[in-house]
């Protein structure tokens, strides 16, 4: 365990500032996944969804609906998705409005 993370626990602070820079390590980290739209069909979205052990995918009507807040970046769903999606190239997120961190992909005709 990292030692920022006791000292942290110690003085009840639960997050940090957002880094100065890029930090060199989070090149390394997998990141969460972004999916082409149309290209993901319903039934494969709603397999999706459930194998999401975070509850970051939702299908929502015609749409797939991914919480970047809440996605751990274990990259199931893309286990599902073969082709149709990929790790974003960049996993840094920071914002004011949580409701900015769910992004919305239109559901093809696909299985
Ligand atoms: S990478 Fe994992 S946590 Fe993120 S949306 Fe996919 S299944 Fe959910």
């Amino acid at each position: 365990m990292a030692l920022w993370t006791l000292r942290g626990a110690r003085r009840g602070i639960v997050t940090t500032r957002f880094p100065r820079g890029p930090e060199p390590e989070a090149a390394a980290w997998p990141t969460p996944p972004h999916f082409r739209d149309d290209e993901i069909g319903p039934e494969l979205a709603l397999r999706m969804a459930e194998a999401c052990p975070s509850s970051a995918l939702e299908v929502a009507g015609s749409q797939l609906l991914l919480d970047l807040g809440r996605c751990t970046a274990c990259g199931r769903c893309l286990e599902l998705a073969h082709r149709l999606g990929h790790r974003r190239p960049n996993a840094l997120l920071a914002t004011r409005r949580a409701g900015s961190l769910v992004i919305s992909y239109r559901l093809g005709d696909a299985k």
